[in-house]
């Protein structure tokens, strides 16, 4: 009970402001974020009715062009999990439930399933396409049934889930932290799982509040942006790219789902 104690009042002391940098010049749109993502979330394989709209996934990426013609048109891949909005968060400010919490120790968005009835407002509200419902009971093929992250509650038919930046690896870190008499977790023994498993080193992520840390010193640098500034959400997600049209692009508008998406 002591160590939970403890435990607890160093969380609500910390000051951390985690976040990421995405560079999308970087991000080839392979897909290895997205079932990095799935895997270590327990997201189930979509339901053989399910489509564009009533799919689960956590995070996204979508494909957009320059609308050039052939052979000058340019690609990019803009990955788009819950932006963990700073400001003003919209699912947060709606839910009748308060099953949408933000912890005070990192600013992380979290969503809790089983306060959830699903009157899914969250979704109306978010702007990023960042939530999904659960319109059916999740159903995993045998194979992979002895996989699941025992780490993570798997949901049931009626709910909203969305990304948490794998909160359960920071409460793993924390814990590791409050074994070793530690006032804080390790820089790096927390790292989301699409960080983790991205190929060419396109996701930065870390402490936004630590002037020193490459995370904030790269969403302090040239060409970065966040999606649909505009609106003041003041997201910690951010995203980079050297080139002008793509900058455009994604800061002002998502793409059209169903039509430059990939699906997991
Ligand atoms: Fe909520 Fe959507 Fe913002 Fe995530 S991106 S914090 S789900 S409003």
């Amino acid at each position: 009970m002591k160590d939970m104690k403890s435990s607890k009042n160093l969380a609500q002391t910390r000051t951390h402001r985690y976040g990421m940098v995405i560079d999308l010049d970087r991000c080839t749109g392979c897909g290895a974020c997205m079932v990095a993502c799935a895997v270590e979330n327990n997201v189930p394989p979509g339901d053989v009715a399910a489509d564009d709209r009533t799919g689960i996934s956590w995070l996204r990426v979508y494909r957009m062009n320059d609308s050039q013609p052939l052979p000058k048109t340019q690609t990019a891949f803009v990955p788009i999990p819950c932006q963990q909005c700073g400001v003003k968060t919209p699912c947060v400010s709606v839910c009748p439930q308060n099953a949408v919490e933000v912890d005070q120790g990192s600013g992380i968005v979290g969503q809790i399933p089983v306060r959830c009835l699903g009157c899914r407002y969250c979704m109306a509200a978010c702007p990023y396409h960042a939530r999904s419902f659960n319109w059916w009971d999740p159903v995993w093929p045998a194979e992979m049934k002895e996989s699941l992250n025992p780490d993570v509650s798997t949901r049931t038919r009626g709910v909203v889930e969305k990304c948490n930046f794998c909160f359960h690896r920071l409460q793993a870190a924390r814990a590791k932290a409050a074994a070793a008499g530690a006032k804080d977790e390790a820089k790096g023994d927390y790292i989301p799982a699409c960080v983790e498993a991205c190929p060419t080193s396109a996701f930065l992520f870390g402490d936004l509040n630590d002037p020193e840390s490459e995370v904030a010193q790269a969403a302090r640098g040239e060409g970065t942006f966040r999606l649909l500034e505009k609106l003041g959400t003041d997201p910690k997600v951010i995203y980079r790219s050297a080139k002008p049209w793509v900058r455009q692009m994604a800061e002002g508008a998502l793409p059209r789902a169903g039509k430059d998406e990939h699906h997991g």
